[in-house]
């Protein structure tokens, strides 16, 4: 969509090992020796996968699977890049926007129309609501059902007022 913006590739894997501070994470505890990688004994301490790995060289952080590491590695790399390149990225960016103006515009008005000809409707019923996720009614009695102290004072209330009319 827009192609002037900073894009990062991520086949760089050269400066992506470098960039990472993850040799960091290995001198936390609880990470597990090579043997126990290597036979797939030890959970990833992310996404809890048993970590398999053939080739184990000293940059590796053994406490993740691949997967994970390879996303933190990433996700290191692109924080590096972005702050080492912040003023330079924003300055592009703003000048994008700036010699784009009537197109952004255009856009905001777009989502403006849009927001307004998709009216909400109560999770429950369908009613039309404003902002909320339920109709008056919905919400009461959602809270009727999910909320013991709600209900005990309404049913006070109820009570209080049908003894008032009785007496
Ligand atoms: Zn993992
Ligand atoms: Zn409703």
């Amino acid at each position: 969509m827009n192609t002037t913006r900073e894009t990062v590739s991520l086949l760089d894997s050269t400066a992506m090992g470098s960039a990472t501070g993850l040799s960091r994470a290995a001198d936390l505890a609880g990470v597990p020796d090579v043997a126990a990688v290597r036979t797939g004994q030890h959970p990833c301490a992310r996404c809890g996968e048993p970590i398999v790995r053939r080739r184990i060289r000293a940059t590796h952080d053994l406490s993740l699977c691949l997967r994970c590491e390879q996303k933190a590695r990433a996700a290191a790399y692109f924080q590096l890049y972005y702050t080492s390149n912040k003023d330079r990225i924003l300055n592009k960016n703003r000048r994008w926007a700036k010699d784009h103006a009537p197109t952004l515009a255009e856009r905001r008005r777009e989502r403006a129309a849009q927001k307004v000809a998709e009216p909400k409707a109560c999770i429950d019923c369908g009613a039309t609501v404003a902002r909320a996720a339920r109709c008056r009614r919905c919400h009461i009695r959602f809270r009727y059902a999910a909320d013991p102290q709600y209900r005990a004072h309404r049913l006070a209330t109820t009570r209080r007022w049908l003894d008032k009319r009785a007496g």
